[in-house]
């Protein structure tokens, strides 16, 4: 079933892609971009920048990667079962259930008691209705790149199982991400800790997640490790001291998701309102959902203003939920509203909102055109809805600053498909310049100039990624 593969082949993988011409899935990464780009004699606009946008390394700006260490055990509660289905148990597992395949398959299907094999007869009668989707179209690329396998299917099942095996390995991560991906380097926002003492810093560079702090207390993840105990509020304002004088220098911006159970709208509430409330949350007293949102957005104040003395952005989650069957998309409608209230309250914090709020997206193009400190992450993005986030760049790059807009963070919890979600963005970014070339809202030139910024040298601005580096070489904890 190998059949003597390597593992990774990325040229024939490459010069496969580069033989279906313009119409192939991929454009490959090729290095760094070198020398002053330029069209060639008899180039449309499209050739030329996908030459470019192939060529120039990617800032991934938002990972929930595991620790390679995790991958290389298997010893991670992230990894339900160690085989091909958990490329496919974020994000597509949504899709298998809202096109319709019953819960008891699908518990089936993400099984470690099933047999490899035997999943893809689960998900069979349920592809045709799903792999036109991002989701499904990222995992599909990761097996071509990463196992040379054209596509999914009954004849392919068993070469997919061997090459996601084989892969796993010492160097997976490097090899992946920078190798095929063409990924400089991420930014990972840990589900497992608050911040991640990666031993790969400088590709794996971190977020504090502040979703504990502001949205709980969530006293085992966060007061243990400091070894506080938390009696009253100024104890816990104590703790959320420590994480940023710990990893404040050695993380490149702070997270919250709490727009998975309320709106962003946080209110600049002052400690003495919510001292009471916050112990009756301690002893697990009942308080109302009105005192609830004044602590919420007590602690989301104290934690961004340390963000911002550590010179720290400030990410937060904007737009579709993640899941299926329990989204309420009116709350997502107040949520770019919710965005320039944050901007207008502080205006020396740097607000990167994620996921372009979609599908809100025009919405919060407004907000970043009028507000300084607003910042657009297309994370997630290209597989969310690929046609969307082309929508998206066009009228951003057309309407707003270009310096404020980073365009890629693949947003995934196993590393391989990455690989995918970075194919499309850079098919996606090269067709929506193409596209403002072709209709004549920008010229060439302009087009080609605007490549190097919105792929990485944004992010590098943004998250001082140079001074980052730097620091992350000499971290504690190596
Ligand atoms: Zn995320």
């Amino acid at each position: 079933m190998g059949q003597g593969r390597s593992v990774f082949p990325r040229r024939a993988v490459i010069k496969g892609s580069a033989a279906a011409g313009a119409a192939g899935v991929l454009g490959g990464f090729a290095g760094p971009a070198s020398g002053a780009p330029d069209f060639h004699e008899g180039d449309d606009a499209f050739a030329a920048l996908r030459r470019l946008v192939d060529s120039t390394p990617l800032v991934d700006t938002h990972e929930h990667l595991i620790e390679e260490k995790g991958r290389l055990t298997g010893k991670s509660e992230r990894i339900k079962a160690d085989d091909w289905s958990f490329l496919v148990g974020h994000y597509l597992d949504s899709d298998m259930l809202t096109c319709g395949m019953p819960r008891s398959d699908h518990e089936t299907f993400f099984s470690p008691e099933t047999d490899p094999l035997r999943k893809w007869e689960l998900l069979e009668p349920y592809w045709p209705r799903i792999r036109h989707t991002g989701y499904a179209q990222a995992v599909e690329i990761a097996a071509k790149r990463l196992y040379g396998v054209e596509r999914l299917c009954r004849e392919t099942i068993g070469r997919v199982q061997d090459g996601y095996r084989k892969a796993v390995k010492p160097g997976m991560y490097e090899m992946v991400l920078r190798e095929v991906a063409g990924i400089e380097s991420c930014q990972v926002n840990s589900l497992e800790v608050p911040f991640s003492e990666s031993p790969q810093p400088a590709l794996l560079m971190q977020d504090i997640s502040i979703l504990g702090l502001h949205m709980g207390p969530d006293l085992d993840a966060y007061a243990t490790r400091p070894g506080i105990e938390v009696h009253d509020l100024s104890d816990w304002h104590r703790v959320i001291d420590w994480w940023f004088e710990t990893y404040g220098p050695f993380a490149v911006a702070v997270k919250s998701q709490a727009a998975y159970s309320r709106n962003i709208d946080f209110e600049d509430v002052p400690p003495e309102d919510v001292e009471d409330v916050f112990r009756k949350v301690l002893s697990k007293d009942v308080v109302t959902p009105a005192d609830e949102k004044r602590l919420q957005d007590h602690l989301f104040w104290y934690c961004t203003r340390r963000a911002t003395e550590h010179d720290l952005p400030v990410k937060v989650h904007t737009g579709y939920y993640a899941g299926d069957n329990h989204m309420p998309l009116g709350r997502l409608l107040g949520n770019a509203d919710a965005a320039s209230g944050l901007c207008r309250t502080a205006p020396d914090t740097r607000f990167v909102f994620m996921h372009i709020n979609y599908p809100f997206y025009e919405d919060l193009i407004a907000v970043a055109k009028h507000y300084t400190n607003c910042y657009v992450d297309m994370c997630w993005a290209w597989i969310l809805s690929p046609v969307a986030a082309n929508r998206f760049l066009k009228q951003y790059l057309v309407t707003a600053p270009a310096n404020k807009v980073l365009t890629f963070g693949g947003d995934y919890i196993p590393v391989e498909p990455v690989v995918g979600h970075a194919a499309l963005a850079r098919r996606g970014i090269t067709a929506a310049l193409a596209g403002l070339v072709d209709e004549g809202w920008l010229d060439r030139e302009g087009a080609l100039a605007l490549v190097d910024p919105i792929m990485r040298g944004n992010a590098r601005t943004l998250f001082n990624l140079e001074a980052k580096t730097a620091a992350l070489q000499r971290a504690p904890w190596l």
